[in-house]
């Protein structure tokens, strides 16, 4: 039981832990993983011996329980505060009255995984990889499921795993298998290492990836014994799936640091749910917490619209809020991509708050907005006038000298062989870089006096501002005046006026 820190002893303990759910149990039980999924809580019974549910819920919640399982390990239990009912553990595991609220509304199969199914079992949506469902079971039953449809808790016969294995060997352009279920790690051990043996004896598959909650809801699993196994059948890769910070526990953290240890590389799938992480703060804790147990944030999902799941979906606009609240905000490393998964099999689709304002490719020109909304003008090449002056300055100053040389009238070049003005401003900027280099003055520095140290942002050495584009070169300086050689002014970048 965690007691609510520095808070007067009036204060009741938060009802929260294990020792608050299940005092009497040994450690030896409570780190078989076995016994964590033998002993989950599966019924409306078992609940509310651990959790309040008011008494007009308790028939919703049990109709509830008619459509969709529930399965919630001691371990992800204890997590829960058992006086919160907006907990967001328990929003994720626990049906609630708005499930039955919102039971008719959603798809069964939102993203038509069954028409793209060559075989039972093998999801084939894009050319060269396959999702292949090896468990109708997992350790936890997330309200918001996706497959909700799947969850028989029934093994997958052996003969239905063989025949997607077969398919994969006989589609010689999958490259990239994704097993997944229900989650792939209920499976025992030796069960799925035949799997994985299997998939890495067909010669064109490169990549072998695991979806799992385990590490999640049933930490215990990830053993010693597991990672050995596993990492014989590199290169592989998991996909987990944390949705609040909460999750990233001690004991979650030990199992990834082993799957880690064992090679495999950790990216984390979460979904956007109302009530759980629909906020910029909670969903930077979440990041940070998965960086701090090297997993990286891969994508955030948009909840899809699968039957019963309503309550829990939030707004595109909230999505992208959260994002905006990340970039910038927090390492690139740590932030997921934004996707929705497009309805009917239409893929994953990427959304960004808009960074590109405007972009003109004619022009190479680009409005770019960074994180703090500052406007910044951007060209993947210089206007051709500014181009022009640039090289007329480059060229002007290519004089063969091995330092610092005085030019005098008499050795002024002379203004260099002009390619044609395509433009009226560059035609201006001919005639002005002629006058200046018959004056002795070709490098555009209006302080002759300079020793050719610009800073970088544009302004001269001794805080004069640089020229600012076009037409914009300065007076030329009497023609005894010694300048110093070559600028290094064209080579380097300029502030540009912010056009807002
Ligand atoms: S762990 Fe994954 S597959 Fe299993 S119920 Fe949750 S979301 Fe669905």
């Amino acid at each position: 039981m965690i007691q609510s820190s520095g808070l007067a002893a009036a204060v009741a303990p938060r009802r929260i832990g294990r020792a608050h759910y299940y005092p009497n149990v040994t450690d030896a039980e409570w780190n078989d993983w076995k016994w964590q999924f033998r002993n989950r809580v599966t019924d409306l019974d078992q609940l509310m011996k651990l959790l309040p549910i008011p008494e007009n819920e308790r028939e919703l919640r049990r109709e509830v329980l008619r459509d969709f399982r529930m399965g919630i390990p001691p371990y992800y239990m204890a997590l829960i505060d058992a006086d919160d009912p907006h907990d967001p553990i328990l929003r994720q595991a626990v049906p609630i009255a708005e499930e039955y609220t919102y039971r008719d509304v959603g798809d069964e199969d939102p993203l038509g995984e069954e028409s793209y199914s060559p075989v039972p079992g093998i999801t084939h949506r894009y050319p060269d990889r396959v999702l292949m469902v090896i468990s109708n079971s997992c350790a936890v039953y997330c309200r918001y499921c996706t497959r909700k449809r799947i969850m028989y808790e029934d093994a997958v016969p052996e003969m239905e795993i063989d025949r997607m294995v077969d398919y994969i060997a006989r589609t010689k352009t999958v490259r990239d298998v994704v097993v997944s279920g229900g989650d792939p790690l209920t499976n025992s051990t030796a069960k799925l290492e035949s799997i994985l043996a299997k998939l890495r004896a067909i010669p064109h598959l490169e990549i072998i990836r695991i979806g799992t909650r385990v590490p999640v809801s049933l930490p215990q699993r990830i053993d010693a014994e597991l990672c050995e196994m596993l990492q014989k059948y590199h290169p592989l890769w998991i996909n987990v799936h944390f949705n609040h910070p909460r999750e990233c526990t001690p004991e979650a953290a030990r199992a990834c640091d082993l799957l880690s240890r064992a090679g495999i590389p950790l990216n984390n799938q979460a979904v956007l749910l109302k009530g759980v992480n629909d906020s910029v703060e909670t969903m930077k804790g979440l990041v940070h917490g998965l960086m701090k147990m090297r997993v990286r944030p891969y994508y955030v999902y948009h909840c899809d619209p699968v039957r019963g799941s309503e309550h829990m979906r939030t707004t595109i606009a909230k999505g992208l809020e959260i994002m905006e609240g990340l970039r910038g905000h927090t390492s690139g490393l740590a932030i997921p991509q934004y996707v929705i998964d497009a309805p009917g099999g239409g893929g994953k689709v990427p959304v960004n708050p808009n960074y590109l304002l405007h972009y003109d490719p004619k022009k190479q020109r680009a409005i770019l907005r960074n994180f703090q909304g500052r406007i910044f003008e951007y060209y993947e090449q210089l206007p051709e006038e500014e181009m022009l002056q640039r090289r007329l300055v480059a060229s002007a100053n290519a004089t063969p000298a091995a330092g610092p040389i005085a030019l005098t009238s008499s050795h002024a070049p002379r203004a260099p062989e002009l390619p044609a003005a395509a433009t009226p401003a560059a035609k201006e900027v001919r005639t002005r870089l002629s006058r200046a280099a018959a004056n002795g003055n070709v490098n555009g520095k209006g302080g002759a006096k300079s020793n050719g140290a610009h800073a970088a942002n544009g302004t001269h050495a001794g805080g004069a501002p640089a020229p600012q584009g076009p037409g914009s070169i300065a007076p030329a300086p009497p023609a005894t005046e010694t300048v110093v050689g070559k600028s290094k002014w064209a080579h380097r970048g300029r502030a540009r006026r912010d056009p807002s």
